[in-house]
């Protein structure tokens, strides 16, 4: 199995400490969590992907949206540069400890964090990021 993840999810997932949108969309997350933790390889899509699925029944759903997919764009740019890969459909990833600690060490220096803009959720990444990414969900074994 693959854990099929959008771009700016790449960077959702490193500070992702057990708060989410609706308590369906956070059990499904933190059951991601482990999978990624447990070394499962990613798959790269684009639209809404596994961590969107709990939300794309409900009638408010912003995955779809324009800012959503332009938030997508700026993330591949800004993880692809730093991994000097083309992150798109189809992209696959293992999300080892050098990795993750690579992409948290550069969220950290705000190096790809582009995306996060206009996020909701951007000051309590923020918080994660400086407090050195302590009780995060996504933590290579
Ligand atoms: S600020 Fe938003 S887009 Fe950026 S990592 Fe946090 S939840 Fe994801």
């Amino acid at each position: 199995m693959t854990v099929r993840l959008r771009a700016h999810h790449l960077l959702c997932m490193l500070t992702f400490v057990g708060e989410g949108y609706t308590p369906a969309f956070t059990a499904n997350y933190v059951s991601i969590a482990r999978r990624l933790s447990s070394g499962e390889e990613i798959e790269m899509v684009s639209g809404p992907d596994d961590i969107c699925a709990p939300l794309l029944a409900g009638t408010t759903a912003h995955c779809h949206n324009a800012s959503v997919i332009a938030r997508d764009e700026a993330a591949a740019e800004a993880i692809g540069r730093l991994l000097k890969m083309k992150i798109s459909d189809g992209t696959r990833i293992i999300p080892d400890k050098t990795l993750l600690k690579r992409l948290r060490r550069n969220f950290a220096l705000g190096t790809i964090r582009k995306a996060c803009g206009a996020c909701e959720w951007s000051e309590l990444c923020g918080h994660v990021a400086e407090r050195g990414f302590k009780d995060v969900l996504v933590a290579a074994r």
